[in-house]
């Protein structure tokens, strides 16, 4: 698995490029936007790419999008560092189109976790068998049912769009805005407390498992990446 760190602070990539190595990550640096866009299109293309919003010749929220409009990168999972207060909801929403961030300073075990999350679910996608089992939860995507255990879940059809939406992003950030265009549809006439109403009256539904979907103040939700074994 190749990661591209896109990163001027030149200690702070040497750190994340080593602890990456030590997990048995292949890595690729950059120091700047341009040579990052450089190094996310050359072969063998990153798995994964790790982007710092702050650069000194281009922003990372510009070199996600410029990733997002080619064919070749549009696909490849990228993880944006931002510092603490930045436009976080912004950065992983439809805009600019990340998949998950860490704020600075993160620790860099949490950023290798969100890294082996993104690839498992990009991993899982291939194929995409219509019955999708986590932990104690079972869901029909087909049949629109789901169970959890062996009890099925009385979901609306709403209620059954939302949960699969977590359940098939699972590990990753989904804003309220997102949501809205994913499980409303975009022209929905709708506010983002509609979202939250609806996540509430799921969570409740899901009883002891609600737990899975997180709620990431300011920003969204993030529906767990694994189940938790006390729980399963
Ligand atoms: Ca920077």
């Amino acid at each position: 698995m190749l990661v591209l760190v896109i990163e001027d602070e030149v200690d702070l990539a040497t750190t994340v490029e080593y602890a990456l190595r030590t997990e048995g990550f292949q890595v690729r640096l950059a120091h700047s936007g341009k040579q990052g866009l450089a190094a996310a299109t050359s072969e063998p293309l990153p798995d994964v790419i790790v982007l710092d919003l702050m650069l000194p010749d281009l922003s990372g929220t510009e070199i996600c999008r410029r990733l997002r409009d080619q064919e070749r990168t549009k696909n490849i999972p990228v993880i944006m560092c931002t510092a603490k207060g930045e436009e976080i909801d912004r950065v992983v929403g439809f805009e600019v189109g990340a998949d998950d961030y860490v704020v600075k300073p993160f620790s860099v075990r949490e950023l290798i976790l969100r890294i082996r999350a993104l690839l498992r679910r990009v991993n899982r996608v291939e194929g995409e068998p219509s019955l999708i089992r986590f932990g104690r939860l079972k869901i029909d995507r087909d049949a629109h049912r789901a169970w959890i255990d062996d009890a099925e879940i009385e979901l609306t059809a709403l209620e059954f769009r939302l949960l699969h939406a977590f359940v098939s992003r699972k590990g990753r950030v989904q804003t309220r805005e997102a949501l809205l265009s994913d499980v409303w549809g975009i022209e929905a006439d709708v506010t983002t407390r509609t979202v939250d109403t609806h996540v509430k009256r799921l969570r409740e539904k899901l009883g002891e498992i609600g737990g899975y979907v997180e709620t990431l103040r300011g920003v969204g939700y993030r529906f767990k990446d694994q189940p938790d074994e006390d729980v399963a």
